[in-house]
């Protein structure tokens, strides 16, 4: 299959790369034409996934399409962007229809959960890598950034956290993966949803915010820098799942929140005055510390005295921002 076909049949065709709302063009000239209605920024973000870095050279391509463009959307999301369009620079070893076609089929899913259109890409031969580029568009000067938290602020998370770090043993098929919880964590790190709607309602509410994909500690420590103040998470207040604790236990569950990463949910600063609306909304909003003048972020006991993190418990097999 040449280059051109492989395009049309697999990327071209796909029920994500027909243009709409917010591209003038799509897949198939020199360009992509995006439209940008006046009064709004284009907020765009780019990852590249790396086979045997990344991911599992075996991975199963209909859940890898999911991923990759769940962790990219996940940045639009994160900036308080509404998804307008993405392109994909495809790396691979050979044509294989049956990959290609799976990985299309999981790409295009996660396409429309997030209302986000395929518009142009690369393709080339070598070692399987993807780099997805995704553009959003975010009112001029509403988009939420990691500078701007104030002492007094509620420090949030956008629901439990650790799943997809908890899933890891099971990915690298370093833990069986035959239960109920394990299928659960499984979900969490294969099909990562971005959390488009709570980004959306942040805007001109939270006063900073990221996803987590590293971890709530050092991500956490993003906003701490970036914003100049200290961050205090109460460490009983850090959500954990069902799953999560039923599949590792208390304190293996506790690290994977703190240290794991790959958990693709926002974590944020909020004054207070906005918290009852954004809970009464229905929106996933947990309270897990607070924004102090200082620097920094430190965990607290029950007590509210600072307490050391506990310790990772195995090697992470690496993060999408990596
Ligand atoms: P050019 O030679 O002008 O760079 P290409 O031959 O690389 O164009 O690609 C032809 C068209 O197909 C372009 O519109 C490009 O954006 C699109 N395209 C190429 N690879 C992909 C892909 N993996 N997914 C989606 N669109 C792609
Ligand atoms: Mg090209």
């Amino acid at each position: 299959m040449g280059e051109f076909e492989l395009i049309r049949q697999f990327f071209a065709a796909a029920s994500c790369a027909q243009v709409g709302e917010g591209v003038a063009l799509g897949i198939g000239d020199d360009c992509a034409l995006l439209e940008l209605p006046a009064g709004e920024q284009l907020a765009i973000s780019t990852d590249t996934l790396v086979a045997g870095v990344h991911f599992p050279d075996s991975a199963d391509p209909f859940l890898l399409g999911q991923r990759a463009l769940g962790v990219s959307v996940s940045d639009l999301a994160a900036m308080g962007a509404t998804p307008v369009g993405f392109t994909l620079a495809l790396t691979l070893p050979g044509a294989e229809a049956s990959w290609l076609e799976a990985f299309a089929r999981g790409l295009d899913q996660m396409a429309q959960r997030c209302a986000i259109r395929l518009i142009g890409g690369d393709t080339t031969r070598g070692p399987l890598s993807l780099t997805l580029t995704v553009f959003g568009r975010v009112p001029s000067g509403m988009a939420l950034t990691r500078k701007g938290a104030q002492a007094g602020d509620l420090l949030c998370v956008g629901g439990e956290l650790g799943d997809a770090a908890g899933a890891l043993p099971l990915v690298l098929g370093q833990r069986r993966a035959d239960s109920a919880q394990a299928a659960a964590l499984l979900a969490r790190y294969w099909s990562p949803l971005p959390q488009l709607e709570l980004g959306l309602a942040l805007r001109g509410k939270a006063t900073a915010a990221l996803d987590i994909s590293d971890g709530l500690l050092a991500d956490c420590g993003h906003i701490a820098a970036a914003s100049g103040v200290a961050l205090l998470i109460e460490q009983a207040r850090v959500p954990l799942s069902e799953a999560l604790r039923t599949q590792v236990g208390d304190t293996e569950a506790l690290q994977c929140a703190l240290s794991g990463g790959d958990d693709y949910r926002l974590a944020f600063t909020l004054p207070p005055e906005h918290l009852a609306d954004m809970q009464l909304a229905g929106l996933p909003v947990q309270v897990i510390g607070r924004v102090a003048a200082g620097q920094g972020v430190t965990l607290l006991d029950a007590q509210g005295q600072p307490v050391e993190p506990p310790r990772r418990g195995y090697q992470h097999f690496g993060s999408a921002s990596d």
